[in-house]
């Protein structure tokens, strides 16, 4: 297969990471008789230094122009958000390219890799053997975008905020949900507060209709406040989530923290054609940029995530991921999940090896 991707690298981190998920997509390309052509475009910082701006329209276009995105991260240091340079910077990039490709869906796994048991927060006996968890988050509908309001009522201050769903909407994001899930462990599970809100109570019977035709896929339904609670109580029982935006948001930030380190997560955008765009959870990383440190593995997951999800690419994914699993239950670590008694690899040897095992 032939497949063209734009490569953004970014700023801090980014270009270093991309590197070698770079490394590591021309050795699946050469296993599996794959051409990947990698079109490299500006954004951030990086792109401000050479046209004045966060985003500009030519990195659009190159985006446009591919199958997949591939992202490393922007911004500067956290001490420097009022350079021009660095104001605003991620919120113009990610939040401007989100809203040009209309990406309306997140994927953020959640995993633990059995050999990192031990840098886990959660207790051992919670994580048995690791386990892989996706949530996929309904992005651009929901609470955060309904109307507004602050208002005075008889010298009383008042607020409101709109919720809104269409069925539409959890229709087309029910979809994904279940194809993914179906690669998946077949289980997914859907998070609303259906014993309050009238948006939960439309999301759970849109989730019900839309399963009617994926007979492989077994539905659950789950309130958000015991989700939350089980996440962290018995966080091997979920496989695939799905969930609205304010949900989503909360209950994928609380299940980042469980694999120990922001280096080792990837995620994704998608819109409703498909297209896609994938990044490390974290960020830029500033205060270890430049010095060849940074683990590179959620730059490689998300190349990883790009493989099956944008390209179909299931074997590809799974040799990325057994890789990875693989390295690192060979004792190589970088510094972020690194114990005192291994000696942690750069940037780019931790890329070698994860290379060398696909
Ligand atoms: P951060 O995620 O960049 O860093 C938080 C901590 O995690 C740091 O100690 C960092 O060293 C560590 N870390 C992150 N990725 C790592 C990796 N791959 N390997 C090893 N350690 C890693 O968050 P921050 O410090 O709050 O933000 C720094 C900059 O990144 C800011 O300018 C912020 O706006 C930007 N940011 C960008 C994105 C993005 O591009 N998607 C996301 C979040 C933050």
């Amino acid at each position: 297969m032939k497949k063209n991707i734009a490569v953004l690298a970014g700023d801090g981190i980014g270009p270093e990471v991309m590197n070698e998920a770079i490394k590591v997509l021309d050795k699946v390309a050469l296993k599996f008789g794959h051409e990947f052509e990698y079109t490299e475009a500006l954004i951030g910082g990086a792109a401000y230094d050479e046209h004045g701006e966060h985003l500009p329209e030519s990195t659009l276009k190159v985006c446009g122009g591919a199958d997949a995105v591939l992202f490393g991260s922007v911004g500067g240091p956290v001490d420097a958000q009022d350079d021009p340079k660095w104001k605003g910077c991620e919120k113009t990039a990610i939040l401007g390219i989100r809203r040009h490709f209309s990406f309306n869906i997140n994927l953020r796994p959640s995993i633990v890799f059995e050999a990192l048991t031990d840098i886990s927060p959660l207790k051992k006996s919670l994580i048995g053997d690791g386990f892989d968890i996706m949530i996929i988050r309904e992005l651009t509908g929901g609470i955060y975008f309904g109307k507004h309001e602050t208002s005075d009522e008889n010298g009383v201050r008042v607020a409101r905020d709109e919720m809104r769903y269409d069925e539409n909407e959890v229709r087309a994001i029910a979809k994904v949900a279940f194809d993914i899930a179906k690669t998946r462990g077949g289980k997914l599970i859907s998070v609303d507060k259906a014993n309050v809100l009238d948006c939960s109570i439309l999301w759970r019977k849109v989730m019900e209709e839309a399963s009617a035709d994926y007979g492989d896929v077994a539905l659950e339904h789950m309130y958000i406040d015991n989700a939350a609670m089980q996440l962290v109580k018995n966080p091997r029982s979920f496989d695939t989530v799905v969930t609205g935006n304010m949900f989503g948001d909360i209950l994928s930030d609380l299940s980042s923290v469980f694999a120990g380190s922001l280096g080792v997560l990837g995620s994704a955008s998608l819109n409703a054609d498909g297209f896609g765009m994938y990044e490390p959870s974290g960020g830029s990383a500033p205060d270890i940029a430049g010095r060849g440190i940074a683990n590179p593995i959620a730059q490689i997951l998300s190349a990883a995530m790009m493989l099956k999800y944008s390209f179909g690419m299931q074997d590809e994914y799974d040799a990325v991921y057994d890789a990875v699993s693989q390295t690192l239950a060979d004792g190589v670590r970088t510094g972020d999940i690194c114990s005192a008694e291994m000696k942690a690899v750069g940037t780019s040897e931790m890329g070698d090896e994860i290379a060398s095992r696909v």
